[in-house]
């Protein structure tokens, strides 16, 4: 049923909330240069969030994002776990196009996240311990980079059968009539080639030197992923 995923998912949210309590960040409210059109989010995620609004609300989401489909935006061609799988087997990656120029995400308003409590990982994990607005990029070190890594695959390996694509491509593409006894996974818009199909993780992208630092967060994250 969704309200398992959904309950394992704000578990994980959670966890690595605790995890960057840990950090020391430049980020702060109304700071937003990091909210571009391109972020992405699985299935299960938007489903979080449409779980938790009223109707209008809702409705004033799929208002904001609808436009952007005609827009330039980032569209992944491939998942993170499928990513894993073509490292494995030698494969070469798509060579995707991605540019913070392309404008701001569509649900900013006045600088700030109008569902900052049900955004999804790709912006919780935009992180940087120096201003973006004055040095122009982020910066994160390497073990976060690592760390959100690990998380990310985990939440892809949660939503299967579940997809994953860009955040206006995701929300519109979704049905939002969701409650406690939609099942799983909630049923998605007739002609979808928008999202792209969620795959289990085939190994997590771990840098040797990163690997006993992550043991205890993988170790949390396999309790609530894996018995479901
Ligand atoms: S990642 Fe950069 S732009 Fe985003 S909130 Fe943090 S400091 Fe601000
Ligand atoms: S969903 Fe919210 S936090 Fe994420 S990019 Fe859009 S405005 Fe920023």
């Amino acid at each position: 049923m969704l309200e398992e995923k959904i309950d394992a998912l704000n578990r994980i949210y959670e966890l690595y909330g605790r995890y960057t309590k840990t950090l020391t960040l430049a980020c702060r409210k109304y700071c937003a240069h990091c909210c571009t059109c391109n972020v992405t989010l699985t299935s299960l995620e938007a489903a979080n969030i449409f779980r938790s609004l009223s109707p209008e609300r809702r409705a004033e989401i799929r208002r904001a994002v609808e436009p952007q489909i005609s827009r330039k935006r980032y569209q992944p061609e491939i998942t993170l776990n499928q990513m894993a799988r073509c490292c494995i087997n030698g494969e070469k990656l798509p060579d995707e196009q991605i540019d913070p120029a392309w404008g701001p995400c569509p649900l900013l308003s006045d600088n700030a996240c109008p569902i900052y409590d049900l955004r999804p990982f790709g912006c919780r994990c935009l992180l940087s311990t120096s201003d973006c607005g004055k040095t122009g990029y982020a910066e994160v070190d390497d073990f976060t980079i690592t760390v959100n890594y690990v998380f990310l695959q985990f939440i892809e390996h949660l939503d299967q059968p579940g997809g994953f694509g860009n955040l206006s491509d995701v929300l519109t593409i979704l049905d939002s009539d969701l409650d406690a006894n939609t099942p799983y996974p909630p049923q998605a818009r007739a002609g979808n080639p928008r999202l792209i199909a969620n795959r289990p993780i085939p190994m997590l992208l771990i840098p040797p030197e990163h690997r006993s630092g992550v043991i205890p967060l993988f170790n949390e994250l396999n309790a609530i992923v894996r018995p479901r």
